[in-house]
């Protein structure tokens, strides 16, 4: 999701350039909000209604980004690069993915900087999955 300063905090620990979209790939749900959708008609100058069917659906009673298929992950984000691995809507993305991390750190960041080292190969991409479960 990819930005490189938080209000906040000085400067962040973690360099969205050299990482792999984790945080575009993993998450099967990116929310969208009525904003964000107007935000993207307004982007790819359509209409609401045409945004919101292009590239969101619904989960339930919860908006979120459509997906397509990725070569690294099995899905990603419709709207990530899979070659560049970066977002090719930046200015228009959702606020979820202008929020992500939220943190001076990011786990998958240190993930892959941390298994680069383990398997002393600058190019090694660890493959992640992250699923949740309903607590009780
Ligand atoms: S809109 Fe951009 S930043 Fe957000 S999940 Fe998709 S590719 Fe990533
Ligand atoms: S997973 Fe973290 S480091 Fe990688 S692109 Fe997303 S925010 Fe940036």
């Amino acid at each position: 999701m990819a930005r490189t300063s938080i209000p906040g905090y000085a400067r962040v620990k973690y360099d969205c350039d050299k990482c792999v979209a984790y945080c575009c790939s993993i998450y099967e749900r990116v929310q969208v909000t009525p904003k964000d959708v107007r935000r993207l008609a307004e982007h790819f100058k359509v209409t609401t209604e045409a945004a919101a069917l292009r590239f969101t659906k619904l989960n339930g009673k919860e908006r979120i980004l459509r997906r397509r298929a990725d070569r690294l992950f099995g899905q990603a984000c419709m709207f990530l690069n899979q070659d560049t691995r970066k977002c090719t809507i930046y200015d228009a993305r959702p606020d979820v993915c202008r929020e992500f991390p939220d943190s001076s750190r990011c786990a998958y960041f240190d993930l892959i900087e941390w298994e680069r080292k383990q398997q002393d190969d600058p190019d090694v991409i660890p493959l992640v999955k992250i699923t949740f479960r309903e607590s009780k």
